[in-house]
């Protein structure tokens, strides 16, 4: 029997715990600081799985989003979904996306490319005449990018999780370890010995004493917003400049932005930002002028510093020790793509 112990109980975390359930004679633990799951950035995380027209990462991306589509319903998660509809008003991403669009039909991803008058037929709340100075060029409907509520998606993993034996620990931050095999876990009040370790803790992966990440992370502002807005109910997520608008249930719809650099250090919520973020989202889309805001949130993305993310890597220098974390835009996305390969880490390199 191996004993692992996994940090962090956001979606990362979540996801590898079921995964790892599934293998026989593990005792599995999962120590999350927080009172509940899913309160890092997860929780601010807009929960979209956009892949199929990705440049960077897409095998990742694209073997992560069919992983999903397998897990869908062992998740319990809704399967009404309309996909992503992305909108293109740059020629050179239209001229590039138009080569892509083959290869990823070949691979079996159903991609519809809709002209400006299309996109008015269908959706006459989008805004096919200016955005700045640009037009609309056209849209390229992505049925199988989808999105889930990232709260909602982290619960149910670890609810499969525990079904499976798998011990979920909340208000139990691991403030120190100490490598070797056993590896030590310190905890406020008590102590645990594991043979594996997984440190999927996003921004506080290196902050724990005892532990050397051989990577650093710095956090990178998000902020969302939801407002309410019945008339995009039945429209798909609408993704174009970099802004997406995201209709979820009862005509709430989430704004957020998949970039956004803030200036100060530490990152900290930036108005100025968010009222630019809301203006491009209105020239997308001119019935959100006429809404008020319902809520506003921000979190940080852990993003590794000078090398791509993810980093999923097996410690160079303590046996048992894995890094699943680092997954700054796409932590959701990815989930299912760490949980896999933290797996198959462990199942390739018994201690
Ligand atoms: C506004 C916004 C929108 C986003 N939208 C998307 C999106 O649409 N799609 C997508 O794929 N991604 C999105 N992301 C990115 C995504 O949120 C992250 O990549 C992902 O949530 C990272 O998950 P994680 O589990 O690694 O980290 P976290 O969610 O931060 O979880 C880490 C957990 O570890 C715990 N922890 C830390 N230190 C310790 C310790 N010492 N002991 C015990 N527990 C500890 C924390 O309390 C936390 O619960 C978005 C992010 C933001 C901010």
């Amino acid at each position: 029997m191996s004993r692992i112990a996994i940090i962090g109980a956001g979606v990362i975390g979540a996801a590898i715990a079921w995964e790892l359930s599934t293998l026989p004679g593990q005792e599995i633990h999962v120590f999350e600081a927080q009172s509940s799951p899913a309160q890092g950035a997860t929780g601010a995380a807009l929960g979209l799985l956009m892949a199929v027209l990705s440049e960077r990462g897409a095998k990742k991306r694209l073997a992560s989003l069919q992983r999903y589509h397998q897990i869908q319903t062992k998740l319990n998660l809704p399967g009404d979904q309309k996909g992503i509809l992305h909108l293109y008003h740059d020629p050179q991403a239209w001229a590039q996306v138009q080569r892509k669009i083959p290869q990823r039909q070949k691979a079996g991803w159903s991609l519809q490319t809709l002209s400006p008058e299309q996109v008015t037929r269908q959706f006459p709340q989008i805004n096919t005449t200016r955005i700045n100075t640009s037009h609309l060029i056209g849209a390229i409907l992505s049925p199988q990018e989808i999105q889930f509520q990232p709260i909602a998606l982290t619960e149910n993993w670890l609810n499969l999780a525990q079904n499976q034996g798998v011990s979920i620990h909340t208000n139990s931050p691991v403030v120190s370890v100490v490598p070797g095999q056993p590896i030590q876990l310190k905890l406020p009040d008590r102590a645990y010995c594991c043979d594996w370790l997984i440190v999927s803790a996003g921004l506080g992966s290196t902050q724990i004493p005892g532990l050397t990440a051989p990577f650093q992370l710095e956090p990178v502002l998000g902020q969302a917003i939801e407002i309410l807005c019945p008339e995009l109910e039945n429209y798909p997520i609408l993704y174009g400049n970099d802004t997406a608008i995201v209709p979820q249930k009862s005509g709430i719809v989430w704004v957020g932005s998949t970039v956004e650099f803030s200036q100060s250090e530490p990152p900290i919520p930036n108005a100025e930002q968010l009222d630019q973020l809301w203006q491009k989202a209105c020239h997308l889309c001119p019935i959100l002028q006429s809404k008020s805001w319902q809520k506003q949130w921000y979190g940080l993305r852990p993003r590794p510093v000078g090398q791509p993310a993810p980093i999923l890597q097996i410690d160079p220098q303590f046996q048992g020790i894995i890094w699943a974390t680092g997954h700054y835009r796409n932590g959701v996305l990815l989930a299912p793509f760490t949980a896999d390969w933290v797996r198959q880490a462990i199942e390739n390199q018994p201690v």
